[in-house]
């Protein structure tokens, strides 16, 4: 058998360092082309070592010579930066996963996709700011996006074999986050170090918190609207504190499919590396009959504004996603950072949305990677300017709308 081209962009994180736990299982099937990573250089020179990469490429150009040094006598090439990014993510591979976290996985996804390689996107921020830009790359090359997001997958699952117009609604699931629990007036002084704990979810930092905070269901809302071509209204949230339901798909007579299975992302990681197969999967399976109870409930408003937010963003449309995921990616960088507290940052969203919304010249720009790319700097500068308090309504994005 031909061995499989693979290459993995966000190796060293936590979803591509499960994806190469999967191809470490079943060795001779797959060939590794590119691995990429950020500062983890020792992570990224081992893997490329093992897997004998192609290339390795950081993210960080200031950490090329380390990159190198560590790659010494082994037949990897080392590379760094954006350009190397999107090089490698064009060399020919069969699959690639999409695993950077936050926008930077854009243009390695475009890339891969126009080389016609089958991506599957753990990277759900492209879709937010871009969906109709990777869906028509897509098309245009003949490629497939395979979901990795564990309630994309599930959806896309129990949609197997289905036609997608007797699709009534959706419902993804959210385990509610690492404050479900807390009194709401606790909230503002929440620390990122319990933001960044998950009650049963182990996952990279940002998506952790995200979850805390619901930005990552408000995230995965559009996420399925743009993967699914489904209408807004057709998209609900449940909070499921067991984790174990990931997505409910509800048909016209009635029926619904529900997708369950052990929090670990190997499972959907495991299905798009295979799919159309299933393979054998090294995930705990379930004893419905220890776990007893499964709850669901509404989500909260008040706890969650972020939901809301998602709602907003589609109603306004174009490169309304952008925004929102420019601002939330800002501001979720400035919590970490302690310079906001925990509930500012959907504060923070919220404001810089209207702004953009009151003056739409922006957002109702053809969604071009180059407008996708000026719009997200311009989020991102909207939410500084309130985080420095200057204030975005006064010398904000609608001014320079
Ligand atoms: P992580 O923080 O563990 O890893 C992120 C990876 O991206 C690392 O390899 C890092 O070096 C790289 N990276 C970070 N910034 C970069 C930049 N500017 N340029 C290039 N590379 C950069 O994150 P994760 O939890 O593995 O999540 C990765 C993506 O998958 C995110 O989009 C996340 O929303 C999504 N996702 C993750 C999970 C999960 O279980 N972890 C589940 C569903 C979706
Ligand atoms: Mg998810």
């Amino acid at each position: 058998m031909v061995p499989r081209r693979v290459s993995i962009f966000g190796a060293t994180g936590s979803i591509g360092q499960n994806t190469l736990d999967l191809i470490r299982r079943d060795r001779e099937a797959f060939r590794v082309v590119a691995l990429s990573g950020g500062q983890n250089i020792a992570q990224l020179a081992a893997d490329a070592h093992e897997f004998g990469a192609e290339v390795a490429v950081t993210a960080d150009p200031a950490r090329l010579d380390d990159l190198r040094a560590a790659l010494t006598g082994s037949s990897t090439e080392a590379a760094a930066g954006a350009e190397a990014l999107a090089e490698a993510a064009s060399r020919p591979a069969d699959w690639i996963m999409s695993a950077i976290v936050g926008i930077a996985g854009l243009v390695p996804g475009l890339a891969a996709l126009a080389h016609g390689s089958t991506l599957a996107l753990a990277n759900k921020e492209s879709l937010v700011a871009a969906g109709p830009l990777l869906m028509e790359t897509a098309q245009r090359h003949g490629a497939r996006i395979l979901p990795v997001d564990s309630e994309h997958s599930a959806v896309f699952q129990a949609l197997q074999g289905e036609d997608i117009g007797t699709v009534e609604r959706v419902v993804i699931t959210a385990s509610g986050g690492a404050f479900r629990d807390w009194p709401l007036a606790a909230l503002a002084r929440a620390t990122p170090e319990q933001a960044a704990t998950h009650p049963n979810w182990n996952m990279g930092q940002r998506i952790t918190i995200d979850s805390a905070s619901m930005f990552n269901k408000a995230l995965e809302i559009i996420e399925t609207h743009e993967f699914f071509a489904l209408a807004p209204d057709r998209i609900e949230v449940l909070v499921h504190p067991q984790s174990l339901v990931h997505a409910l798909v509800g048909f016209r007579d009635g029926a619904m499919m529900a997708h369950m299975g052990a929090p670990d992302m190997r499972h959907a990681i495991g299905y798009a590396l295979y799919w159309p197969e299933r393979r054998m999967l090294p995930v705990a399976r379930l004893d419905l009959a220890a776990v007893g109870t499964l709850e669901f409930s509404t989500p909260d408003p008040e706890r969650y504004p972020a939901l809301g937010l998602a709602r907003e963003a589609m109603r306004l449309g174009g490169l309304a996603g952008a925004v929102l995921n420019g601002a939330k990616e800002h501001a979720l960088t400035a919590f970490i950072e302690g310079r906001i507290g925990f509930t500012d940052m959907a504060g923070i969203v919220a404001e810089v949305l209207e702004a953009f919304g009151r003056t739409p010249g922006h957002i109702n720009a053809a969604m071009t990677l180059d407008n996708i790319t000026t719009i997200d700097r311009m989020a991102r500068d909207a939410a500084e300017r309130l985080i420095a308090g200057a204030g975005v309504g006064r010398q904000g994005a609608g001014r320079q709308g």
